[in-house]
């Protein structure tokens, strides 16, 4: 008879390439556990205003991934977790799972009553650090599971106390300890995705020093009605509308002092948040400035549809430095066109780094043997047995493609146990 604990399958990572590979092998009967370091499932999605080409909002697609879950008692999750340690081999790994404390258990309905008695305020990780939020938190608005977590420097604190009583419903445990499990799995699915690439690294474009420069995912929430502004596209500095709003491509990739390669979807996100900022100020001007665009198979259509619209303006060039306009508080930005061979400044109110994708890999890899690509990704090649990469760590893409990727993940992972 097969042994149950080495027929379930581990999948690291609860982004929508490892929710799909957990919940599919769920499906066709085995048992998985979700290991995710947020409090929250659902990784960068959850961040995303809408999604291209259709623009529709990503909450969706999360939504019924989270009802699978609900209904099948053999997907098992953990957040707050991180993956410490593999030993063993295909059919037979071990697992050492690390659990931070949530200080919140299972009986918390989510009432909020502990955050109104809550006075410390923390930098809000969900919006990218826009705003923030009290040390009593819900991580986002639609978060799963709906469970608050606190703030290890308000349990720390003199009013830890008597936030905890404030709870109705007694899930405040200020005893809470970090903790280890063990498990004991036959495959293992690693689905960690990507990070934006630093936009501090990107020293002529003065992310750190001005207000107005941000990156495409900061853009994300700041469309968005969960986000910062609840979804006006505002200038961060002064809160006024932007009457131009300029995108820079390539931010950080395609170079070999930053991120060598091409992330394959930051043209397509830019495309997308220059509809974001249309819908708000129809007479805005945009400006996309790129070296190449590259928009695969039926994405196409979606550079076609958005190059049609005449206050977007697609410049041929490289931006070589980002500077603030003393005058108008505006920003300047100092661009090579590479066609013209001409060097242009153009004023901006707002200023967008598309910044690239990088692995998850890069800070935290893999606690065992598997091959990596020369830019960090998992080996598509990964010679070690019973181990499989899935979604973005594996290669920077799109939402659809991911979700491929962890069904394909899955029936690997699957083949893995039933071999032994
Ligand atoms: C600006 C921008 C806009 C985009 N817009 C779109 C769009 O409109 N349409 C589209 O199709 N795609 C879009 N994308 C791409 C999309 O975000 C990715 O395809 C998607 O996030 C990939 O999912 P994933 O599961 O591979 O990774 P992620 O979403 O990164 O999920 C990985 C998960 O693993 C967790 N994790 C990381 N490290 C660990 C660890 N050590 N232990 C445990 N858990 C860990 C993370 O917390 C996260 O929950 C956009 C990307 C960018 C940059
Ligand atoms: S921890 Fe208690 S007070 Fe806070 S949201 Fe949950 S049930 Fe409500
Ligand atoms: S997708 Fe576009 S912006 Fe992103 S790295 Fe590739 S060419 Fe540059």
């Amino acid at each position: 008879m097969a042994n149950t604990e080495t027929q379930s399958i581990l999948v690291v990572g609860s982004g929508m390439s490892g929710l799909t590979a957990a919940i599919e092998a769920a499906e066709a009967g085995y048992d998985t556990y979700i290991v995710e370091k947020n409090p929250y499932l659902g990784g960068r999605v959850a961040q995303l205003h809408q999604y291209f080409p259709k623009l529709c909002p990503p909450y969706c697609g999360l939504e019924i991934n989270f009802r699978r879950i609900k209904q099948n008692p053999r997907v098992h999750f953990f957040t707050m977790a991180e993956v410490k340690k593999i030993s063993g081999e295909e059919g037979d790994f071990n697992v050492t799972i690390g659990l931070s404390p949530r200080y919140v258990n299972e009986k918390c309905t989510g009432c909020g009553e502990c955050a109104e008695a809550c006075t410390i305020e923390i930098e809000n990780a969900f919006n990218y650090g826009m705003d923030k939020i009290k040390a009593a938190y819900l991580p986002h608005d639609m978060a799963f599971p709906m469970r608050y977590v606190l703030d290890p420097i308000l349990v720390k604190s003199e009013e830890a106390q008597r936030v905890k009583e404030a709870c109705p419903y007694d899930a405040i445990d200020l005893n809470m300890e970090p903790k280890t499990i063990e498990l004991k799995v036959g495959s293992i699915i690693w689905a960690t995705g990507w990070k934006p690439y630093d936009a501090n690294k990107l020293e002529t474009y003065g992310f750190a020093q001005h207000l107005d420069v941000i990156t495409n995912v900061m853009m994300e929430r700041l469309a968005s009605w969960t986000g910062p502004t609840k979804g006006k596209i505002i200038r961060p500095s002064d809160g006024r509308a932007p009457e131009s709003v300029a995108f820079v491509q390539c931010a950080g990739s395609r170079d070999e002092n930053h991120l060598p390669f091409c992330s394959g979807i930051c043209c397509l996100a830019s495309m997308k948040q220059a509809t974001y900022v249309h819908e708000q100020y129809p007479d805005a001007k945009i400006y996309i400035f790129f070296i190449d665009i590259r928009a695969t198979d039926r994405l196409e259509d979606f550079y076609n549809k958005v190059k049609e619209d005449e206050n977007i303006r697609f410049i041929k060039g490289k931006v070589a430095k980002i500077t603030q306009d003393e005058n108008d508080k505006g920003l300047i930005l100092r661009v090579e066109d590479t066609v013209k061979e001409e060097l242009h400044e153009i004023s901006a109110d707002l200023v967008v780094l598309a910044t690239g994708m990088q692995p998850n890999t890069s800070d935290t890899p893999v606690p065992i043997h598997v091959d990596y690509d020369d830019y960090g990704f998992i080996s598509s090649q990964n010679t070690t047995a019973g181990i499989y990469a899935a979604g973005c760590v594996r290669t920077p893409t799109f939402v659809s493609e991911v979700v491929q990727d962890g069904t394909a993940a899955a029936l690997k992972a699957i083949q893995s146990v039933v071999r032994r």
